[in-house]
């Protein structure tokens, strides 16, 4: 109701041409709207996952938009640079990729090439190199595809009793289980995935077609060089999508992250924190890296005086209005409440180094 409620007013703002009067504004011409994006679907990943997902016809609205509005999308470094000479453009955009999946290649890409509008991936890398789906995705995609059925017997999975896939929160725990037998067994990527072959397999899903399909994988190298060679910007988002709780590690993650990345990563020193997730420590560590920037999740718009290491971000989901959009590209969805960010401490837990989870 709140939500509805939220979008009628955005609708009477519209109307009343509030959004094209702080759309014009110095205040937002001073900011920069940095928009987050994970995944546009090849099938119907945006119907299991709509808020890493989106559906491509959905993804062309919003760039319809920004076209419409005469935003002016500048490339992520450009754009940092002229945000911090207090220099930049009225509406001015940066467009970001988490992770790098096979779809931003398939679908996202040739959208946003018709577009001409410039790109930065945060590519993970592990499973760039592995070229096999994401563990963690594809345990939980295949269950939601088998969703409402009820399995007689886990054990070819390691799973005592029975197997009840018909709620979400059963799935996820699932999901979850599967993810601590690996990691109690100490599991290389290929005895992970003869795991989740065997899953496929007690769920009458065929894994060498999904395999074949490319579902939930990463681009492998060469699709990430000739984009690169096309002019996307590839940055840092760590090699196995971990953000270790140890400097060291951590540093590790940057290293082998970036010596993958195209020309070893000589361009990469804008940061995208995995998941989302940061703490203090992590900023000397990346400025020791010759990292330069850092995006969050943090919902917002970015002003000459931000953190250059915390810098916010929209992450543009399914479930987002096309008003909703708008509001946030005008700069007046900030201005009507500020939105609450996201915690700096983190569980220890969320610096797993030997496991790689992408969400
Ligand atoms: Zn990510």
């Amino acid at each position: 109701m709140l939500k509805t409620i939220g979008r009628a007013v955005l609708k009477v703002l519209r109307s009343a041409r509030v959004f094209e009067r702080v759309a014009n504004s110095s205040w937002r011409r001073n900011r920069l709207l940095i928009l987050c994006y994970h995944g546009v679907a090849r099938g119907d990943e945006h119907l299991w996952r709509p808020h890493l997902y989106m559906h491509p016809s959905l993804f062309r609205q919003r760039l319809e938009l920004l076209k419409r509005g005469n935003y002016n999308v500048l490339p992520l470094a450009t754009a940092l640079a002229r945000l911090r000479q207090q220099d930049l453009p009225e509406r001015s955009v940066a467009i970001t990729f988490d992770d790098g999946a096979f779809d931003f290649y398939d679908q996202a890409y040739p959208l946003v090439k018709s577009y001409g509008f410039p790109v930065t991936v945060y590519q993970t890398t592990y499973y760039s190199e592995y070229s096999k789906p994401v563990f963690n995705l594809i345990c939980s995609y295949m269950l939601w595809k088998r969703r409402g059925s009820v399995l007689p017997d886990g054990k070819p999975i390691g799973l005592p009793g029975s197997l009840d896939l018909k709620t979400e929160a059963r799935r996820i725990e699932i999901v979850r289980s599967l993810l601590r037998t690996s990691e109690a067994d100490g599991m290389t990527g290929a005895q992970r995935n003869d795991l989740a072959a065997r899953l496929a397999e007690l769920l009458h899903l065929d894994y060498d077609q999904i395999l074949a399909n490319r579902t939930l994988q990463l681009m492998n190298r060469d699709e990430i060089a000739l984009l690169a060679a096309e002019g996307v910007d590839f940055q840092l988002h760590t090699h196995r999508h971990s953000t270790p709780i140890d400097e060291k590690l951590f540093r590790k993650e940057i290293q082998d992250n970036r010596r993958y990345l195209p020309q070893s990563g000589r361009n990469a020193v804008h940061f995208c924190y995995p998941s989302g997730v940061y703490r203090d420590d992590f900023l000397p560590w990346l400025q020791a890296e010759g990292v330069i920037s850092a995006t969050t999740c943090n919902p917002g718009l970015a002003s000459g005086d931000a953190d250059p290491f915390l810098l916010p971000r929209l992450v543009d989901t399914s479930e987002i209005s096309a008003v909703e959009f708008e509001s946030w590209l005008t700069g007046i969805r900030p201005l009507l409440r500020s939105p609450k960010p996201a915690p700096r401490i983190v569980p220890i837990a969320a610096g797993r180094s030997s496991q790689v989870m992408i969400d």
